[in-house]
């Protein structure tokens, strides 16, 4: 025998009967995005290496740390996407979208890409779906883009994923706050790890993204971004608060929430389940404002908003909570003799065209193994054909899920069919 080549580490298929989770979670996501008036925007998966070293930031682990980068058959460093903001504001700069309208709402859903530590929830590839809002300064945007999240956790029967939110401040109020986190450092450098001593300098924010337990105990005696904002990102951040009360959406303020990338400005936000099923791995999005990056990548001043959602957690809670049932046929047609086979073959295709869901065996066999088909497959009618029922026209719908057969006639099976749903 040859031997078997094993998927890339980290990367999952994703296969029956767990397919189902995600085709009801994509389907409630088009909906959501629908119901508001959000268009979807697909990008490549690779994008030009600096793309995400401008944008994401150098300093961040996802770029430091975790992308796959490689170079092309002409030399030039490419690398597949670790998050969506930085591609569809290159797609938004270079259609010169800001020309055509004022105000631009977007969606994508794609795999993303991090060379990561991988357990329960934390994937190589793994799915995201997101959201992006150019245009809008205010906090009411904000609160649209929370509201949009919370209706489709809801419209999945996950209503009980928390919200907080906090705000990281302007370009003015920011290096007052990191200058103040700075002289904080310094001062409990030795009660950092290695790697938190050097972000002090180069970094000191990313101290926030840190796991280590002496690390995190050291920064509950940090100093609060929140207390340090100026009064315009002050009055933003408030505006948000009363609008997400307007909307009954519960929050809470966490100051020590920054987001692992570096082009937020004023507000971030993040989706957080308790649900044990993730382990560790709680976060189940995540998003903010970043009013700057537009510019930074060579386009006009725009305001813009954006979150992601982790598609593998949402599925993990979703399969744990079991509200999906996988969809089967509702009609399973056996065939009683080979001679029959390509009249039986021929019902099907008709019922199929017909917007039926319906199932047969192809390889044919004995009607046992057939039946037994039919009961493995979730059918809620097996339908026999032999040559008595198509001599006849009339057969018999038999319930697999218990009770009296149904005498119907092989002409109306559409609407016998349409009536048993
Ligand atoms: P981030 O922008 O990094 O906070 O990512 C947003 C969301 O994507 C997270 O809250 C997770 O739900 C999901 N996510 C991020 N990285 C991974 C990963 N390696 N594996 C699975 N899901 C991830």
């Amino acid at each position: 025998m040859s031997q078997k080549i094993a998927g890339v580490k980290g990367m999952n298929d994703l296969l029956a009967p767990d397919i189902a989770v995600w085709h009801a979670l994509e389907a409630a996501t088009r909906r959501t995005f629908e119901r508001f008036g959000y268009e979807e925007a697909r990008t490549p998966v690779v994008e030009d290496t600096a793309l995400f070293v401008r944008s994401v930031g150098e300093a961040t682990d996802i770029v430091g740390k975790e992308m796959y980068t490689f170079e092309d058959k002409a030399g030039r460093s490419l690398s597949l996407r670790p998050e969506g903001t930085a591609p569809l504001v290159r797609a938004y700069i270079e259609h010169a979208v800001a020309q055509k309208e004022p105000l631009t709402r977007w969606w994508y859903l794609g795999p993303m890409f991090r060379y990561e530590r991988m357990k329960t929830g934390r994937y190589r590839q793994f799915w995201q779906v997101g959201a992006e809002a150019y245009g809008a300064a205010g906090p009411a945007q904000e609160a649209e883009l929370i509201d949009l999240a919370m209706q489709l956790f809801r419209s999945v029967g996950l209503g009980a994923i928390r919200l907080e939110i906090n705000s990281l401040g302007d370009a003015d109020t920011r290096p007052r706050y990191l200058e103040e986190l700075r002289a904080f450092l310094r001062r409990r450098k030795g009660d950092l790890c290695a790697e938190c001593q050097e972000r002090i300098e180069k970094n000191p924010l990313r101290v926030f993204d840190c796991k280590n337990p002496g690390c995190q105990a050291v920064l509950k005696e940090a100093p609060a971004i929140t207390d340090a904002l100026g009064p315009e990102a002050k009055e933003h951040f408030a505006g948000l608060q009363r609008k997400l009360a307007a909307l009954d959406i519960p929050f809470t303020v966490n100051p020590r929430m920054v987001r692992g990338l570096d082009y937020y400005t004023r507000t971030a936000f993040e989706f957080l389940s308790d649900d044990a099923v993730l382990g560790t791995a709680s976060a189940v999005g995540g998003g903010g404002r970043y009013d700057r990056l537009v510019k930074e990548l060579g386009g006009p001043d725009t305001p813009a908003v954006g979150w992601a959602l982790g598609l593998d957690r949402l599925c993990l809670l979703m399969r744990a909570a079991g509200e999906v049932k996988p969809l089967g046929p509702e009609l399973f047609v056996a065939v009683a003799e080979e001679g029959v086979a390509d009249a039986a073959l021929a019902v099907v295709s008709r019922l199929r065209k017909a917007g039926h869901r319906v199932d047969f065996d192809p390889r044919g066999g004995s009607l046992k193994s057939q039946m037994k088909r039919a009961d493995r497959s979730g059918a809620t009618f097996a339908l026999v054909l032999g040559s008595k029922e198509l001599t006849s026209g009339s057969a018999e719908l038999k319930p697999l899920g218990g009770g009296d057969p149904i005498s119907v006639r092989l002409d109306a099976l559409e609407t016998a069919l349409a009536s048993g749903r």
